[in-house]
């Protein structure tokens, strides 16, 4: 069942939101070649607390850590490690904390130094699937359209879009009903309401859609070995609008970009 959101509970999951936002902006200030994924977890944990509020990914379902962190062929689910970043890496941070009752959920795939044009592509096109997404998240559309944005985008430049793991409701509860699929066919699903909150992640493979977990229980995998980027949105349907209630100024603000 999706539970819609009042004004007021919007207010509240926006600023749950943008404390993981501001926590991503930090992340943003030390992720380098060099430095470890246990290292960027501890700084983020830290930021969520100072904030006042909880990460939310610590404890959930058993997640050991704040951060999901996947570099490269790593599409999301990636446990942080002390294996240091490499030069021409892409990382994806995964993000949640909860704040006075409420979820935020957001993610950003990072570019570390010298990174293939190629590889650069495949994050600037995964994040433009993450606003045509947004885009369709609006009160003339129905849920699978918003899967249908993002697959047709992807698919025009050759990616492949992973089927198994998909963006979802949000509110009280991380994942709550419906499920975002990054793929469908137009005009399918419920009608696009007010007060619908949702986290949209497009994960997209540089080649095959196919993915593997590893033994782990936890990181998911490129079939191929080729990279994968993720980026996610927390957003509300507000006037029969989307409106992004997290954002990515605190990322761009410490990588000097925008
Ligand atoms: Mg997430
Ligand atoms: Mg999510």
């Amino acid at each position: 069942m999706i539970k819609y959101k009042t004004a007021e509970e919007i207010e509240l999951m926006r600023e749950a939101a943008l404390v993981v936002s501001r926590t991503l902006g930090e992340v943003a200030k030390v992720l380098k070649p060099g430095v470890t994924g246990l290292e960027i977890d501890k700084i983020a944990e830290e930021c969520i607390r100072d904030q006042g509020a909880i990460p939310g990914f610590l404890g959930l379902y058993d997640f050991p850590n704040t951060l999901c962190i996947s570099p490269n062929a790593q599409v999301v689910h990636g446990i942080p490690s002390d294996k240091p970043f490499e030069d021409g890496d892409i990382v994806s941070v995964d993000c949640g904390a909860i704040l006075k009752g409420y979820y935020g959920d957001h993610a950003y795939t990072f570019e570390l130094g010298n990174v293939k044009p190629e590889v650069r592509e495949l994050c600037k096109v995964t994040k433009e699937c993450l606003y045509k997404g947004i885009e369709a998240t609006n009160g003339s559309n129905r849920i699978s359209d918003i899967g249908f944005a993002i697959q047709q985008h992807a698919e025009a430049h050759g990616y492949g879009v992973v089927r198994e793991l998909v963006g979802h409701g949000i509110g009280s509860t991380m994942h709550e009903d419906p499920q975002i699929p990054n793929y469908g066919k137009r005009g399918r699903g419920k009608k696009i309401k007010n007060g619908l909150t949702i986290a949209i992640e497009p994960m997209i493979n540089m080649g095959t859609e196919k993915i593997n977990q590893l033994e782990d229980g936890w990181t998911i995998l490129t079939g191929d070995g080729m990279p994968s980027a993720h980026f996610e949105h927390d957003v509300a349907v507000v006037n029969g609008k989307p409106e992004i209630l997290s954002t990515f100024d605190y990322i761009y603000e410490a990588l000097g970009i925008k």
